[in-house]
């Protein structure tokens, strides 16, 4: 394996292009190419992923505008935001839908390159995963009725909240207003539902889905009250350091050039 390495770098530097795949990717195709000059592999990725020439990204595809699904199709801030680095990077974006609670795992454990779901960067995620530079910022956002009696944070002292499980609103209502006063949902569209319809008195949640969802839902506001400010990161497994280094590069680019401004301000929801 070690030898193989080095024979790719060699094969790499000899021919000025960067002809190498990574782990789980097959070497030897690379060497093959690399043998036959083959010059069409120069448009090959050089960064190691779960599978070769794809950049499986995890999310939880009900997280409007960041992810949200437009037919069968998951689109959204994030997905373009991967399909960017993707084409920066030479890999193709497969986006894979899952309970936000499984993403961590799934990077960590080599099943997804990438989470990219409107993750707050927080330093007990930090213990599991890396975290590329951030490219947005959330707000993490009280919805109630329009009746409601809650009009601030301290009105939601020993009411029933709702929140996504395991997302930094369900941490921070958890922390602050006892684990007995939070309903946990799997969706944040569930959370909404049970607010509609009585079952808890208010939902924390980041503010864009917050907007998102009291625009598609009557007889719902937003207190006018901001509860936490966070960053949105990309999680990448600890042990693929290059695929950080990548996507930070990527995102530096594309910060550099305007993309992520002008992806983010084609799905922003103003406040
Ligand atoms: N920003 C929140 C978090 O990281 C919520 C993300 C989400 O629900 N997709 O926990």
């Amino acid at each position: 394996m070690k030898f193989r390495k080095v024979v790719t770098l060699a094969m790499a530097a000899v021919l000025g292009a960067a002809l190498l795949t990574g782990c789980g990717s097959s070497t030897q195709d690379t060497q093959d190419n690399a043998a036959e000059g083959n010059t069409t592999a120069s448009a090959e990725s050089t960064v190691p992923t779960v599978t070769e020439g794809k950049l499986i990204m995890a999310t939880n595809a009900y997280f409007p505008p960041y992810e949200y699904y437009e037919g069968s199709q998951i689109v959204g801030i994030d997905v373009e935001i991967a399909e960017a680095i993707g084409e920066k990077l030479g890999l193709e974006v497969e986006v894979q839908d899952m309970e936000f609670d499984s993403i961590i795992t799934a990077v960590a454990t080599g099943k997804a390159d990438l989470g990219l779901a409107g993750m707050t960067v927080t330093p007990e995620r930090r213990q599991n995963v890396n975290f590329s530079d951030t490219y947005a910022t959330g707000i993490q956002s009280v919805i109630v009725k329009e009746d409601s009696d809650i009009q601030t944070i301290d009105d939601l002292q020993g009411k029933k909240i709702g929140v996504q499980l395991s997302t930094t609103g369900d941490i921070k209502a958890s922390e602050d207003f006892g684990e007995e006063n939070v309903e946990k949902f799997n969706k944040g569209n569930d959370a909404v539902l049970a607010l509609t319809q009585d079952r808890v008195d208010a939902v924390i949640i980041d503010n864009q889905p917050a907007l998102s969802f009291v625009a598609s839902n009557d007889g719902l506001k937003i207190l006018d009250t901001q509860y936490v400010e966070e960053e949105y990161a990309a999680c990448i497994a600890k042990d693929n350091e290059e695929l950080l280094d990548a996507v930070n590069g990527a995102l530096a680019e594309l910060k550099e050039d305007g993309t992520i401004q002008s992806i983010l301000d084609k799905y922003l929801v103003a406040e």
